[in-house]
């Protein structure tokens, strides 16, 4: 990635990126994902945090040097909102930002920071300060001269075992500079949401496709064989293709609709498009997993075995990681308010 300039792909041109959209940017991941999951969930976090980065930062502030450094060095920055025992719960922090001065530090059992290792930086979510709510929070970048990382555990997951996705406590300083100068809850609803949710998906839709893939050629080489018939196994085929369809559909559709009112604040955080972009989530991240269920009954055992050129087993652990990575269920109820408000809309394009 570094040698083909793409962790900088989605920095504005005057900032010595490319100006990619999100829609390349999703594009990546989708690629990156039909080779190697972790590989696309790693940049689809890095591409969440430039997001944040270049829509809510201060015309040459402190952030904007630090693109235009990241696109000269190729730097790698990493994702915590994850802490202690709350799970995905992303709009609550506990550990507070501490000023002295323009100085700042912060002291975070941040459970989870994939790649925090190998990471050049590390954008933060935190409450602003002791005196102020959970929910009012900032978000802060920190450089890894910034910061130490006690490591507290490792990663021995089912897949996704490439982000390395190991707890850590987070011990950082630097300035009050490094803050982004807007709320937590701006950059949420706006930025952090969609573009995390696009990406993902993208990186999802990209291991499902691959799975798809695999079947197909496990059904060529059968019908092959059998001097041109399609084995039975073909409709899991058709399954498989008729949701990759979907999946690919879901993340059209939602792409098309963050871009048309990227430059619209209030259409950002109306609650139709945050529903609309957390049921993207819950739903790609369903509709992945069982894409990859039907390549896996395409193939049937030499799709289950670790050992068979067909073998799903991979995919299937990888994709498994979706419907908890922000657990569907935290999504759904956190949504459920806007379902019972929300009507049914009177036409199909409404
Ligand atoms: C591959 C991978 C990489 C990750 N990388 C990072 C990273 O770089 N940085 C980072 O900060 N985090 C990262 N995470 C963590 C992720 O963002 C979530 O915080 C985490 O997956 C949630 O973990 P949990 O299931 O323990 O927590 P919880 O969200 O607390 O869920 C625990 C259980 O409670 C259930 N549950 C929770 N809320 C509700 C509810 N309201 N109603 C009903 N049931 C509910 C869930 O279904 C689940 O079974 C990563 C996760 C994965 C899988």
């Amino acid at each position: 990635m570094r040698d083909e300039r793409l962790l900088s792909v989605a920095v504005p041109r005057e900032l010595g990126g490319e100006g990619a959209g999100i829609s390349d940017v999703v594009d990546i991941c989708y690629a990156l994902g039909r080779s190697c999951a972790s590989a696309a969930m790693v940049y689809a976090m890095h591409q969440t945090k430039i997001a944040c980065l270049v829509r809510h930062s201060r015309a040459g502030g402190w952030h904007q040097h630090l693109l235009r450094r990241l696109c000269r060095e190729q730097l790698l920055l990493a994702s915590s909102t994850t802490e202690g025992q709350k799970g995905g719960d992303v709009r609550n922090s506990s550990a507070p930002i501490v000023r002295n001065g323009t100085d700042i530090a912060l002291e975070r059992q941040a459970t989870v920071i994939s790649y925090g290792e190998a990471a050049d930086g590390i954008v933060t979510t935190a409450r602003r300060s002791a005196e102020a709510a959970s929910t009012d929070q900032v978000l802060v970048v920190f450089l890894k001269p910034d910061y130490v990382l006690e490591r507290l555990a490792g990663w021995d997951a089912l897949g996704m075992r490439g982000t390395c996705s190991e707890d850590f406590k987070l011990v950082a300083s630097g300035s009050s500079e490094q803050i982004l100068p807007v709320s937590y809850e701006e950059i949420h609803t706006q930025t952090m949401v969609p573009v995390a949710h696009l990406a993902w998906s993208g990186a999802w839709a990209g291991i499902a496709a691959s799975a798809v893939d695999r079947a197909r050629a496990f059904v060529r080489k059968a019908a092959h064989r059998a001097g041109g018939t399609l084995p039975p196994a073909a409709s899991h085929l058709t399954r498989a293709d008729a949701s990759l369809r979907i999946l690919r559909g879901l993340i059209v559709t939602a792409l098309d609709r963050f871009e048309s009112i990227a430059i619209d604040p209030a259409a950002l955080v109306s609650v139709e498009f945050q529903t609309s972009m957390n049921l993207l989530k819950v739903n790609a991240s369903e509709v992945a997993v069982s894409t990859v269920m039907s390549a896996m009954q395409t193939c049937g055992l030499a799709g289950y075995r670790n050992d068979s050129e067909f073998s799903v087993g991979r995919h299937f652990r990888d994709i498994l990681s979706s419907p908890i990575m922000i657990s569907n269920d935290r999504i759904l109820s956190n949504i459920a308010t806007a379902s019972v408000v929300n009507g049914v809309p009177r036409s199909l394009r409404d």
